[in-house]
């Protein structure tokens, strides 16, 4: 007798199959048998007829490091259909911070991750996973390039050379002795935007030493420090120099280059053809989300927090600082809107666009901007606004749907979740918005976009037995009506449930059901 079966469901079982109809049985936290299974019981059965069964979804790029330690049901991922999601990503985290750099840092990302849990050691891979074991998703990790950074050299614009570059290199492969799946970058973000080319490569050489994944935000700040080409191109090229694996974040058209996907993937598959290995993700909607400090260049950063927000408060920098934002944000913080400000005084701004925040306090909007980091002490986000025209989101959509029908495309969410404010939706309907509302526009195959949200990324990362309903696997599984499954967060009530999507499990227990998370917490670190 089986724990429990899934009777007469159709399988999408993750390989890019076509569906097939079957019955599922858990036992424990493995799959225990997929077929015709009328002659065996369980202990509960649920009736799949007319739905779909598949792998639970893995989440390539999650903001959750600080909402999974406060809130570890995590009902936004789960309801989803996300059974694993991968944080640590842009190189910005907690992990393998000594005490004293996660008060300094994590104050410095508060933005994204919310207060600091300053109480937490996180100064080994080891240690920073074990606080994420028995959370409502699995978790997976990669060693993030800011802390390598901090710990080697400190918040200093210098390239790692030498000895810190030595000691770099030994706190990445102690990582990935300890469960890291690669290594993780943003090159936007400080302190990792000080590195060059040169730094990656020797990094990276590790990271392949290890058969990991190099994972990048590609450098769009300080292009000079990628003397053979910035962007994409010292991405690839750190492929071809270090031989390591390469993975690109949220890596898609956006409203002004909309329709151009050939454009955006001339370099890639050049490099591809060269032979370096490349897979990438992308989310599907045409604007970002960030921190505003994202747009100061890097000499407003160095030394970290405190020395930022003395500048912020010091006349003798604010020409700097508002040409920095005048000239690296440009025509693109009108629109913006503030998703989340951890300042009791500043609240009435969540949700508010710059322009009208701005108007409001009688100050330009990089006046604004900068006085809501300083008083906040950089707890503070935005999103972009959405492009006027629909026409250019659903141009934007469209490429998303045409990149997720390549054989190396996955989907990171990149979604950074507060329960607080106004954030951007894509945190809580990435997943059944491409499963359901955009599948159905565009009609690539659910068969091929599900193994793109499963076994693909469990194969890239080394995430052992997930991502495949077959027998011997875990039971992290997603049961959806194909016809109902969509999204409804959208940019004005961006919190709300997807629909379609009744049952969830995680590690062979039921952690949504009927539609509602059960509470149950039987994720862990993985692989
Ligand atoms: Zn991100």
């Amino acid at each position: 007798m089986a724990d429990l079966i899934l009777r007469g469901g159709a399988v999408v079982d993750g390989s890019g199959a076509p569906a097939f109809r079957a019955d599922v049985a858990i036992d424990g936290e493995r799959i225990s048998a997929v077929g015709d299974l009328s002659g065996m019981s369980a202990a509960r059965e649920v009736n799949a007829v007319g739905l779909t069964v598949a792998p639970g979804l893995i989440d390539t790029h999650a903001h959750s490091d600080g909402v999974l330690l406060r809130d570890p049901i995590h009902a936004h991922g789960l309801l989803q259909g996300v059974t694993t999601e991968f944080i640590t990503q842009d190189g910005l985290s907690y992990a393998l911070l000594s005490s004293e750099n996660l008060n300094s840092y994590g104050r410095y990302i508060a933005g994204l991750y919310g207060p600091p849990p300053t109480d937490l050691d996180m100064s080994t891979m080891h240690a920073f996973r074990s606080h994420y074991d028995g959370k409502g998703c699995n978790v997976a990790v990669q060693a993030p390039h800011g802390p390598v950074r901090l710990e080697s050299v400190g918040f200093q614009d210098v390239p790692l050379e030498g000895a810190s570059l030595a000691q770099a290199e030994r706190m990445v492969a102690e990582a990935m002795e300890q469960g890291a799946t690669g290594f993780s970058t943003g090159l936007s973000y400080y302190p990792n935007s000080y590195s060059n080319t040169d730094e990656l490569v020797a990094l990276n050489q590790v990271v392949a030493a290890y058969d990991g994944v190099y994972v990048t935000h590609i450098r769009n700040h300080n292009d000079d420090r990628a003397p053979d080409g910035s962007g994409i191109v010292e991405a690839m090229n750190i492929g071809r120099r270090s031989g390591v694996k390469v993975h690109i974040s949220h890596y898609r058209t956006h409203p002004t280059s909309a329709g151009q996907v050939d454009e955006l993937m001339a370099e890639v598959d050049q490099a591809k053809a060269d032979g370096v290995d490349v897979t990438l993700e992308c989310y599907p909607y045409s604007a970002a989300a960030t921190v505003p400090g994202y747009f100061l260049r890097g000499e407003c950063h160095v030394g970290g927090i405190d020395r930022l927000l003395e500048r912020l408060g010091d006349p003798s920098w604010r020409d700097r600082l508002v040409d920095s934002l005048e000239n690296l944000f440009p025509g693109r913080s009108d629109s913006a809107t503030w998703t989340w400000i951890g300042a009791e005084r500043l609240k009435h701004l969540e949700g508010m666009s710059f322009a009208d925040a701005a108007a409001q306090m009688g100050a330009s909007v990089s006046e604004m901007t900068l006085s809501v980091m300083r008083e906040s002490g950089l707890h503070c986000g935005f999103r972009d606004g959405l492009p006027a025209s629909a026409s250019l989101v659903r141009q934007v959509e469209a490429d998303v749907m045409a990149l997720l029908s390549r054989d190396d495309y996955m989907v990171g969410s990149d979604g950074i979740p507060f329960d607080e404010g106004v954030p951007h939706p894509r945190a809580y309907g990435t997943f059944p918005r491409i499963l359901g509302r955009l599948r159905r526009r565009t009609g690539v195959s659910l068969e091929h976009l599900v193994r793109g949200m499963t076994s693909l990324p469990a194969t890239r990362f080394g995430l052992t037995d997930r991502g495949v309903v077959a027998e011997g696997y875990f039971a992290d599984l997603v049961v959806f009506d194909d016809e109902a499954v969509t999204d409804t967060a959208d940019f004005n009530d961006p919190r709300t449930p997807p629909a379609g999507i009744p049952y969830v499990f995680v590690n062979g227990q039921l952690a949504v059901d009927r539609g509602r998370p059960t509470g149950v917490l039987a994720g862990r670190s993985i692989p």
